[in-house]
């Protein structure tokens, strides 16, 4: 392999995943962000491009908060929400809102999103459940409070 050959080879930037041309980054360092970076076949370039960009898809992101909803408002508990906290907002602007905070009870570990290991027919293997549920009560009351004050 003809790793040192600036013809060859791309600069590969472990930090940022992605690939530099050697004249990019003198001295090998990631123009963007300074880490020392380590020369690849251009084929390997490539696919590791390929691989990052699919990793950081905001499409994905996107369909994980739309499972996110799908889970928490099924079976119609979206509304009962809806009927029991009688926000100020629109009902799909507070189904919005509510899967904003569940997706940040996710990040904070108070709530939590069963998923099975492969797609499964049984709606209960996708489940939420509450790690603390007080937490969750007292952010959907403060949620309901502010939309009701506009
Ligand atoms: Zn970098």
């Amino acid at each position: 392999m003809t790793h040192g050959d600036p013809t060859k080879t791309y600069l590969w930037c472990n930090v940022c995943r992605r690939s530099f041309r050697h004249e990019d980054a003198p001295g090998a360092r990631c123009p963007v962000c300074g880490a020392e970076m380590h020369p690849i076949g251009k084929m390997n370039a490539i696919l590791r491009g390929l691989m990052a960009t699919e990793m950081v898809a905001s499409d994905l992101r996107t369909k994980h908060r739309q499972l996110v909803r799908m889970i928490w408002t099924r079976n119609g508990m979206g509304e009962q929400y809806y009927r029991v906290l009688a926000p100020g907002i629109p009902y799909n602007r507070f189904e919005a809102q509510v899967t904003e905070l569940l997706c940040r009870g996710a990040a904070e570990g108070w709530v939590r999103f069963c998923l099975p290991p492969a797609p499964s027919a049984t709606e209960e293997d996708y489940r939420l459940e509450f790690v603390d549920e007080e937490r969750f009560v007292t952010e959907l009351e403060q949620l309901a409070e502010a939309t009701r004050k506009h």
